[in-house]
């Protein structure tokens, strides 16, 4: 096993969309990356090539981030492969497959139980392995500086009444952000949450009508879409672990959707 001389990254959803920006500009950075989605390699393979192409080393790992029992063997392979583990960035997660009104029966057990489970269930458990071996790469190494950063939504604290389960998963996420941020802050190890607004991806590509036009109407204080590289910016400067004294905080990066106007 050899140690990468750079750091290393695993962004999970990072095969496209907001996952995909952030892996780009991690890979500018100067990181090596796992990239994790769900997807078998040769779907992925150009985009594999092209975060390549941008000077990082990358080691792609299909699996659903729901399926737990899988994780070890995730953090296996990159210990294999890198030896090392220095930013987890929880980014995977799905939309209902239907939005549907909380008082109707569309808005479904499953469809809550599908949600919390990648959502929120998977990257929690994900946490506790991976803290765990950065608390152990802490310990054996003083300089370490391993970060986490959790991608949750602007719909942990809006309401959105056609898709509860989605605000529920995140707003459980902005409370484990606490929680590991309290917990590993004494192995110096920093927690943060990032809170897109509306971003430029496949899953907002069914409602891309809708919020062309609440933009135009001042929807946020920039009036534009957010692009996967908004996101890919603000997740790079908190992955350095240079932002440790500003652990358990949450980035906005929503065009100032959620500042409060008269
Ligand atoms: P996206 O375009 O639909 O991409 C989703 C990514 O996650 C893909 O790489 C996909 O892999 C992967 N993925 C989905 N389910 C997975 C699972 N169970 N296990 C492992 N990987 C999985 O979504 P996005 O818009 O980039 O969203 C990324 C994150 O940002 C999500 O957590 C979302 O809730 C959050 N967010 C999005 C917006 C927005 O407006 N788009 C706003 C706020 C927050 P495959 O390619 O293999 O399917």
């Amino acid at each position: 096993m050899t140690t990468s001389p750079k750091r290393v990254a695993l962004v999970t959803g990072g095969s496209r969309g907001i996952g995909l920006g952030i892996a780009e500009h991690l890979a500018d950075a100067g990181y090596n990356l796992v990239i994790n989605g769900r997807r078998p390699q040769s779907d992925v393979q150009a985009t594999l090539d092209a975060l390549q192409e941008r000077g990082a080393e990358v080691l792609y790992r299909p699996m659903d981030v729901s399926n737990v029992d899988e994780h070890a063997g995730m953090l296996d392979a990159i210990r294999e492969t890198f030896g090392r583990l220095d930013v987890l960035v929880n980014n995977a997660g799905v939309a209902p497959s239907v939005r549907a009104d909380i008082l109707e029966a569309e808005a479904s057990p499953e469809s809550f139980d599908r949600l919390i489970n990648i959502n929120l269930r998977g990257p929690y458990f994900l946490t506790q392995a991976a803290a765990r071996w950065m608390v152990e790469q802490k310990q054996a190494n003083a300089e370490f500086k391993g970060v986490i950063v959790n991608v949750s939504s602007i719909s942990a604290t809006v309401v959105s009444v056609n898709r509860g389960d989605y605000c529920i998963s995140k707003a459980g996420v902005a409370m484990a952000t606490q929680l590991w941020a309290a917990r590993l802050g004494e192995y110096g190890l920093g927690v943060f949450e990032v809170r897109p607004g509306v971003i430029r991806t496949d899953m907002t590509a069914g409602v891309t009508e809708k919020y062309d036009k609440l933009f135009e109407q001042g929807l946020a204080v920039e009036p534009r879409w957010g692009e996967p590289s908004d996101i890919g910016k603000a997740v790079t400067h908190l992955a350095s672990g240079d932002l440790t004294y500003a652990t358990g905080n949450v980035f906005m990066v929503d065009g100032g959707l959620t500042i409060q106007r008269l």
